[in-house]
């Protein structure tokens, strides 16, 4: 079984349009994991227009009303781009929540998993990085997990120094908190093959970007292949964890053996040399 693996696309219909045709014309299943719209754009489009600051984007209504339809717009290409591809999709930190009714052509692995020929898929946002000037409100739901940060949040909270625990009594801590983790309950029972991450887990404490304990939990018990975005660079996940990051710049065909799942061969593609 192929699929086909992009991620932070940021509105670049053509590098959309690429994936479509290959999709096509080489029967691909095709995977996203998230950013479609640009919010850092659509920002400093209202700054300018409004001639505001970009700092006070955020607070403006009509702007970010605005915002919002320029949101549902970049849906509904989305949709029309990916029609007559079978889509699996993830929204990332730059997406709206409008994207779930527009892109109707997609099936979102976050609100339910997907069986594909066998393997089995899943999907978690695991990304809490609002971008600056948009109203979280109109965002997806990046509350999914529980982020590092709330975790340090709650050591202050509780007066407690992490850096005095043994590394044993973190992982209790962690371990205990991240049974509320959202993320954790709803995946906790399935068997997961692959998960399909915005931003893929970090597992550490201290990385500045927080990441979610729950899906770092999931990765760390289920060990699934983790297909991910968002940080624009960096091509293989690493350390105990296998699987993919995409990049605006570059996608993958994978190739997923239907008997022990696992990933057969990866080719990586710059979208220049595939337009
Ligand atoms: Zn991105
Ligand atoms: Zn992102």
């Amino acid at each position: 079984m192929r699929i086909i693996q992009a991620s932070d696309l940021h509105q670049d219909v053509s590098k959309l349009e690429t994936i479509a045709n290959t999709a096509k014309t080489q029967s691909l299943n095709f995977v996203f994991a998230g950013d479609w719209f640009d919010c850092h754009s659509a920002v400093e489009k209202q700054a300018e227009q409004r001639g505001i600051e970009k700092d006070a984007v955020g607070e403006n209504e009509e702007a970010q009303e605005e915002i919002k339809k320029k949101a549902k717009e970049a849906y509904q290409t989305f949709n029309t781009t990916i029609s007559g591809v079978k889509t699996y999709a993830i929204p990332g930190n730059h997406d709206f929540k409008s994207m779930y009714d527009t892109v109707t052509n997609a099936h979102f692995l976050n609100k339910e998993s997907a069986t594909i020929n066998g393997v089995k898929f899943a999907g978690a946002i695991n990304s809490y990085e609002v971008p600056k000037g948009i109203n979280p409100d109109n965002l997806v739901d990046l509350a999914d997990d529980i982020s590092d940060q709330e975790l340090m949040m709650f050591f202050q909270q509780q007066g407690i120094d992490p850096r005095t625990l043994k590394k044993e009594e973190i992982t209790k801590l962690i371990e205990e908190m991240s049974e509320q983790s959202p993320t954790y309950q709803r995946l906790k029972n399935e068997d997961l093959d692959y998960l399909v991450a915005h931003k893929g887990p970090t597992g550490s404490l201290t990385n500045k970007n927080p990441s979610g304990i729950g899906t770092g939990r999931l990765v760390k018990e289920k060990k699934p292949n983790v297909l991910c975005g968002h940080f624009h660079s960096g091509l293989v996940v690493g350390g105990e964890i296998t699987g993919l990051r995409s990049a605006p710049d570059t996608f993958y065909i994978i190739e997923i053996n239907e008997e022990d799942k696992k990933i057969d061969w990866v080719d990586t593609y710059e979208f220049e040399d595939a337009a």
